[in-house]
């Protein structure tokens, strides 16, 4: 019996905190069934130790877009096929403290070039969003085929989308909490919140530690999901480009070359330790992982042998922690061996035999062209940042489909620099002019 009561006490316990899904925990403890053992033990609650009771993990759908769903239907959504362009943004970590990382320092006008704040990235999101976008995972966009030689190649896969949506890849580099953002603008890694969701970790301007989910990337991204599910009707959300020459997502899990000690290895493993169930939990919710080179290295000058060195050292720190990856995003945009585009050379080949099959740079377009001499697709994606935010009016309508750039940057905190598209108020309205 007292076992029964034990069970019990312990099955509401999980309860409550299984149903506390909210950013606090009830204030009350649960109350128990009065006149029993169970509810005298429960009344003193301070010689309770603290439940070690992580909440059970809502769950997470995640569906693969190339299966067309039974009968053409799931959830009352018609799903049809698409064979069109699949869109693909990137973005670098946004900035979450606008006033620290535009203080005028060496690195403001960096910031101001390639990153948004979080402001900007809320208002993309909602943008791509009501303009009928649906977040896809990269690695769903193409397959690898094998014909009757032997030889394999990549295709396109045709997907199955909710009716009139449009697919969208959304990457993010450098996801490794860097040093230099640190105390700069950012937050400083991913971590559990009591909910045991993804929150991050900081510090504000006035070194307060802050624990949010409004102030970073990927909790933005999950957050605006867990509010607009058909946004992910496959459960997908973005692919994590990641070096290894700081550690990732936070945690400092790599190694160093010069005065490395018993006890700085000691620390690294606790680092790899805390973050392994940081990367299980972003996986479960549909975001992936792409290599970024492990020391941020311009694929298109070094020699084979630095490539290839540095691809290795990522496998080992980085690939160990993250799993198997099909993807990789250049640094700089540099593309391998120089120009990928017209020809396949040893690095690329090298990556490929490695089980790379997605190779992305940057551009002005989600361009993609499937190899036809080797098992690789390349591709380019656009880049919502400070350069195209201030861009030309060419520039503003390359990225119309997914915003108007001028709804979007926010003149008001970044510095002061020039922006190059004509202002809303100064358009003169649409006339027809007769075809010439
Ligand atoms: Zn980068």
């Amino acid at each position: 019996m007292r076992r029964l009561l034990a069970l019990l006490l312990t099955l509401i316990l999980l309860l409550s905190l299984a149903g506390c899904g909210g950013e606090q925990q009830p204030a009350e403890t649960p109350s128990a069934p009065g006149g029993t053992e169970a509810a005298a033990e429960s009344e003193a609650p301070a010689e309770e130790p603290e439940p070690e009771i992580t909440p059970e993990p809502e769950p997470y759908n995640i569906y693969d877009p190339t299966v067309e769903p039974p009968g053409g239907s799931r959830d009352g959504v018609t799903y049809v096929a698409y064979n069109g362009v699949v869109e693909h943004l990137f973005f670098h970590p946004v900035i979450a403290y606008p006033e620290q990382a535009f203080d005028g320092d060496h690195m403001s006008d960096g910031y101001d070039d390639w990153m948004v704040t979080v402001g900007e990235y809320n208002k993309i999101l909602q943008s791509v969003y009501e303009k009928g976008f649906v977040l896809v995972n990269i690695s769903d966009c193409w397959s690898e085929e094998t014909s009757e030689d032997g030889s394999s190649r990549m295709v396109k896969n045709t997907l199955y989308l909710p009716e009139g949506k449009k697919p969208l890849i959304i990457s993010y580099d450098d996801v490794n909490y860097n040093l230099y953002t640190l105390g700069d603008g950012f937050t400083y890694k991913l971590i559990f919140g009591e909910d045991g969701k993804l929150w991050s970790w900081g510090l504000d301007p006035q070194g307060n530690e802050v624990v949010s989910r409004d102030l970073d990337a990927i909790t933005i991204l999950d957050k605006f999901v867990e509010e607009h599910p058909d946004f992910s009707p496959f459960g997908a959300k973005g692919c994590l480009s990641i070096t290894g020459y700081e550690g990732i997502l936070g945690y400092r899990t790599q190694t160093d070359s010069e005065n490395w000690t018993a006890e700085r290895e000691a620390e690294r493993q606790k680092e790899i330790e805390a973050v392994k169930p940081i990367v299980a939990e972003l996986k479960r919710t549909g975001w992936t992982f792409g290599s970024h080179t492990w020391g941020h290295i311009s694929l298109n000058s070094r020699s084979y042998e630095t490539v290839t060195a540095d691809m290795q050292r990522w496998f080992d720190e980085v690939g160990s922690l993250v799993g198997e990856v099909d993807t990789i995003f250049y640094p700089f945009g540099g593309r391998l061996d120089g120009d990928d585009v017209k020809q396949t050379g040893p690095a690329m080949q090298w990556m490929v035999d490695h089980g790379f099959r997605i190779f992305c740079s940057v551009g002005i377009q989600s361009y993609s062209k499937i190899k036809s001499d080797t098992c690789a697709v390349i591709c380019d994606r656009l880049h919502p940042d400070g350069t195209t935010l201030r861009g030309s009016d060419k520039v503003l309508e390359w990225y119309s489909q997914f915003y108007d750039a001028r709804d979007i940057i926010d003149l008001e905190v970044r510095p002061e620099r020039e922006v190059r598209w004509t202002p809303k108020s100064a358009e003169t309205p649409a006339v027809e002019t007769p075809a010439q």
